[in-house]
């Protein structure tokens, strides 16, 4: 085998289809029982749900994009409005809420941001300080936290995990449309687009990926007697089945990462990735989706956003405080019955405890709030992502935080490979959080497989071979 891939998310598949195209050897391990990763796609109802990445982010220098819109695959949203739903069922004037929170972008803008400093404490601080905001002062808290839960700041617990300014300067966001979608089809199909199953199935690469291939030990021979083994990578799944390769390509996501490196890896990581490792941050980011008999929203309506008051906050329990941390409703594309729920952080972690009955009689909670001003109508279902107790994402994905900045980490030092003696890359890393300018994102996590691949394709002395020229 000349390179085995370990973990087949959109970066590990990424790095396949390269490598395979190129002519050499490969093997994709996944531990899961379905490759994807952070990308679910679902069946339900004539349509999908994606439980984790939903939309292509942007047009221009876009990997995704590039590969999907020749093949007519992606939507563009409808045009819609924001609603700004009090905590108390009223709703709060439009244009105000709509200036305050361009106000509050305007402020991030113009920041310095070659300084050691999170965006949240920035914000915190131009609100508390400057004369535009002092005018609503209730409306302007409430909009400030959805800012921060919106934007997944973080660092509002811990301010040296909070999103940094100077990584908000270096993630390159590409212009052009936000949120394309995918008609309908779900995520997944970026998966069908990079194993050549889409259009035609029979027309996939023959590239082999085994499920339930759960990694637990990746072993590499060095200059020391007690490692020379060979081949020169052999990588042990928890099943007890082993596999050898000239390379390896990691995919695993940061969160997990961190919690296995040591185990993981023999000999151990160098001391600057171990670094990288620690000092990025990850963010938890999760999906509600709430099914009812029939809509009962506006069809002009693109966003609830929920903007929580203190004293309604204080109406609910300990146990039901996750409820508070929702943020937005929207309604869904292509599923004309589901809204969809968003909470982050340490509200989605408290959310993906609570069992399922408390889950939908939070839902109703929460709902009731609407009821004010909404007819709204009974809940058929309910379906929840739980990517923090998913011990193989454990996540959303990667972000600079104060800490990274102040230990000197980065994602490029991260994505560094494992060198053999005379020069053969012999670990490399790819995903999202290996991605210096567009982690984050499913085209992040595409061009760090791609650029593993093409690593790897110099070593071995491969040229790029473009699908049609097989
Ligand atoms: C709720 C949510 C919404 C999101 N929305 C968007 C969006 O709209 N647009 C967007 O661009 N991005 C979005 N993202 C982020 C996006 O999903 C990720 O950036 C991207 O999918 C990461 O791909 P990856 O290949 O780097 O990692 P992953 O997809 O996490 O792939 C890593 C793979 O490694 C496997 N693995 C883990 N441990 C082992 C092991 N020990 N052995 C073998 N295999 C292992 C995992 O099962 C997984 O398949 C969202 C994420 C979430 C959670």
């Amino acid at each position: 085998m000349d390179v085995i891939v370990i973990g087949c998310g959109a970066a590990g598949v990424a790095a396949l289809r390269k490598l395979h195209d190129a002519g050499l050897r490969v093997l994709g391990l996944e531990a899961a029982d379905r490759i994807g990763g952070r990308i679910c796609t679902i069946e339900y109802g004539d349509s999908t749900l994606d439980i984790g990445a939903a939309w292509c982010h942007g047009e221009k220098d876009n990997i995704v994009f590039e590969l999907a819109e020749p093949l007519g695959l992606l939507g563009r949203p409808d045009p819609h409005d924001s609603w700004y739903v009090l905590s108390n069922g009223d709703l709060a004037p439009d244009a105000t809420c709509k200036e305050i929170l361009a106000n509050i972008d305007e402020e991030v803008c113009k920041s310095h941001k070659n300084n050691v400093q999170s965006i949240s404490q920035f914000v915190r601080n131009a609100v508390n300080t400057k004369e535009t905001f002092k005018q609503f002062p209730r409306l302007t808290r409430s909009l400030l936290e959805v800012y921060e839960r919106n934007n997944h700041l973080g660092g509002q617990d811990d301010p040296q995990h909070g999103k940094s300014l100077k990584g908000l300067d270096e993630h390159w966001p590409c212009e052009g449309e936000f949120l394309l979608n995918w008609r309908g089809r779900g995520y997944k199909t970026l998966l069908d687009v990079l194993l050549n199953k889409y259009p035609d199935p029979n027309e996939a690469i023959p590239v082999q990926i085994l499920l339930n291939k759960h990694v637990e030990c990746i072993r590499w021979g060095t200059s020391q007697p007690s490692h020379q083994i060979s081949p020169l990578v052999q990588v042990k799944c928890t099943d007890g089945s082993l596999y050898a390769a000239k390379s390896v390509i990691v995919t695993l996501p940061l969160a997990v990462l961190k919690e296995t490196h040591a185990q993981l890896f023999s000999p151990p990581l160098p001391q600057d990735k171990i670094n990288s490792i620690n000092s990025l941050h990850y963010c938890v980011l999760d999906k509600i989706y709430i099914e009812f008999t029939t809509p009962w929203w506006p069809k002009s309506a693109g966003k609830f956003v929920i903007l929580w008051q203190e004293e309604d906050k204080a109406k609910f329990t300990k146990e039901e405080h996750w409820i508070t941390e929702i943020y937005g409703l929207d309604p869904v594309q292509h599923q004309p019955n589901v809204l969809l729920a968003w909470i982050y952080g340490k509200g989605a972690e408290a959310m993906e405890k609570v069992s399922f009955d408390d889950l939908k009689a939070g839902i109703d909670k929460l709902l009731s709030i609407f009821k004010k001003k909404f007819p709204v109508t009974p809940v058929k279902s309910v379906l929840r992502s739980q990517w923090a107790s998913n011990l193989l994402a454990r996540s959303a994905y990667a972000y600079r935080c104060v800490a990274t900045e102040e230990n000197g980490a980065s994602a490029t030092t991260l994505s560094e490979p494992i060198y053999h003696g005379n020069g053969l890359p012999l670990v490399c890393f790819a995903g999202e959080a290996t991605s210096y300018h567009r982690h984050s994102a499913v085209h992040g996590a595409v061009e760090s497989g791609f650029r593993e691949a093409q690593r790897l394709m110099d070593s071995f002395g491969k040229t790029n071979v473009k699908p049609n020229q097989k």
